[in-house]
């Protein structure tokens, strides 16, 4: 059995600065990798399986949301041939990558993290045309994808290290923890860098070897990434690049039975469908398929009668219409106690006027598009449901698609609990307003969807908020502060009942979703 393991020293996790736009010379630097990006914007790119670049039949085109007759990027379709192939190679491949050691394997991760902080705005620049980000927001986006590589780079050196056991006499002890194998990654649009970097490297890191499915509304930005893991050396075929349809290609990567598991993070009609996939055993299949499924949510923020109306009317502005509400943790709906709601109102309404909306390659403009054409006509539609029971559209309600996905910031007041835009998750700009009697009933009118994400409480009340700690059941509770921007490492982030499986991404548990534990005992005497 291995002796002693080495440690290996880094410096503490600290969380990548955000970039400070006010001055002058982040600005112009932000500028010219606008320029950058734009000077390649409609290019093709290939497929990539096992390092080579690969071509076939169908593409698909990734548009700007602000302006869909601009191309981001053309790609071509995987179909589920490919998916297959690229599954099976990827099982070649981690034969030889699961024994490669854990400070090697971190490494990577360290390397990437940097050369990633280096090309910072690039990065940045090219979320702002591929998914309408706001340049705070894709900032954002670039500094936690840093931050999950360094984090978890440092998670594998812990469990990578000897792991502490109950000694007993005659018998030499150890645990280790082993890669999984082979693992479908399948991320979403709205963190396009921070969520693909995060799933995919947590898999990489602790031994496993991926098929990355990049969402269609957003495969460029994970291109990119997918180019600098071979820059920093990665070996071919660890990470393997396959964009196309969800279903079809996307269904054959969740069933090939060397498929060992899914790392999702989506809506929840399709986290569902994954969930149910994976659990029908394939012939030869040698293993139950582990799934990671973060899904949808409907989130909350409680106003009491003892709050801070102006903090409060601040921080469900920024949740409910940062990136266009378009977050999981978003804002969408606030429970207002009753005898502060006029005024509330009025507090939030003044605020709203001041929000300014269009083309997010301006620096001044605080909200963009909505990602697609569909998501735009779906929001629409809600915003006319919600009107048809009741509710009564004090802020927005419009939208302008010209030539780009834009809808107003839409504030619904006199919403009722189980009203549609109550319950389902819409994944726009549209703040539900609806009004509790008391606080008890403001925190089951939280309580009362399926999911169960985020949330906040605005209060000055200590045992309100002690009371919220016990009561408010979602996995990310905040308290007179916005329920979105989880920081890595700060935040552990994941949720409650439908909102998927609580993997709490950014935290010291995540990397055991892709691990297993393997303990040895010898008799010594
Ligand atoms: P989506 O479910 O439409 O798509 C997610 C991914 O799944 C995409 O890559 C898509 O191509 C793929 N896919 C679709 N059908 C598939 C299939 N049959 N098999 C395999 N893959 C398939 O979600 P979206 O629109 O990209 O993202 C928005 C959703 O993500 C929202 O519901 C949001 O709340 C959620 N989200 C959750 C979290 C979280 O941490 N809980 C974080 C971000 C986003």
């Amino acid at each position: 059995m291995a002796g002693k393991k080495k440690t290996v020293k880094v410096s503490p996790f600290k969380n990548e600065p955000m970039t400070d736009f006010s001055k002058p010379a982040n600005r112009k630097a932000f500028e010219k990798a606008l320029k950058t990006v734009e000077s390649q914007l409609g290019k093709e790119y290939n497929l990539i399986i096992n390092g080579d670049r690969i071509r076939t039949n169908h593409t698909m085109k990734s548009l700007n949301p602000a302006n869909r007759e601009q191309v981001i990027g053309v790609f071509f379709d995987a179909n589920e041939e490919l998916a297959n192939k690229a599954v099976e190679i990827a099982h070649e491949r981690f034969l030889k990558w699961r024994t490669v050691p854990a400070a090697k394997r971190a490494q990577y991760l360290f390397k990437a993290a940097n050369l990633m902080r280096k090309r910072k705005h690039e990065f940045s620049a090219w979320m702002v045309y591929e998914v309408g980000k706001s340049w705070a927001e894709a900032d954002g986006d670039t500094a936690e994808a840093i931050d999950f590589m360094e984090f978890y780079g440092r998670e594998m050196l812990r469990y990578g290290a000897d792991q502490p056991l109950t000694k007993v006499p005659n018998e030499k002890n150890e645990l280790v923890y082993i890669p999984l194998g082979v693992g479908a990654v399948i991320p979403p649009w709205n963190f396009p860098l921070a969520i693909m970097v995060g799933m995919t490297t947590a898999a990489v890191v602790t031994g496993n070897t991926v098929v990355l499915k990049p969402s269609s509304d957003s495969p460029t930005i994970a291109y990119k990434f997918v180019e600098l893991l071979e820059e920093v050396g990665l070996p071919k075929g660890v990470v393997n690049f396959l964009p196309g349809p969800g279903s079809g290609m996307g269904d054959a990567l969740v069933k090939h039975p060397k498929t060992r598991f899914i790392a999702f993070t989506g809506s929840k009609a399709v986290g569902l469908h994954i969930n149910k996939t994976a659990a029908e055993t394939q012939s030869g299949q040698l293993w139950i398929k582990r799934v990671v499924a973060e899904m949808g949510g409907k989130d909350s923020i409680i106003v009491d009668n003892e709050a801070d109306l102006d903090k409060a009317a601040e921080g469900v502005l920024a949740s409910a219409f940062g990136f266009q509400g378009q977050k999981c943790s978003a804002c969408s709906r606030a429970i207002v106690v009753e005898s502060v709601h006029e005024k509330f109102m009025s507090k939030l309404l003044e605020r709203a006027k001041k929000l300014t909306i269009g083309d997010p390659t301006n620096y001044t403009n605080y909200m963009g598009p909505v990602i697609n054409e569909k998501a735009m006509k779906s929001m629409m539609w809600y915003i006319d449901k919600a009107k048809q029971e009741g509710g009564e559209i004090v802020f927005g309600g419009t939208n302008d698609d010209k030539i780009g996905n834009f809808v107003m910031p839409t504030i619904v007041d006199n919403v009722k609990p189980k009203d549609t835009i109550s319950q389902e998750e819409i994944f726009g700009p549209v703040l539900a307003v609806i009004k509790a009697k008391n606080y008890d009933e403001a925190l089951d009118i939280a309580n009362n969807t399926e999911y169960g994400l985020t949330g906040a409480v605005y209060s000055k009340n200590r045992k309100k908020l002690e009371r919220a700690k016990e009561e408010f059941h979602v996995g990310n509770l905040y308290f007179n502060r916005k329920c979105t921007g989880a920081l890595v490492g700060v935040h552990p982030f994941g949720g409650f009942n439908m909102s998927g499986t609580d993997s709490k991404a950014g935290g010291r548990d995540y990397l055991l979703l892709f691990l297993q534990a393997k303990a040895m005992s010898e008799k010594v005497k």
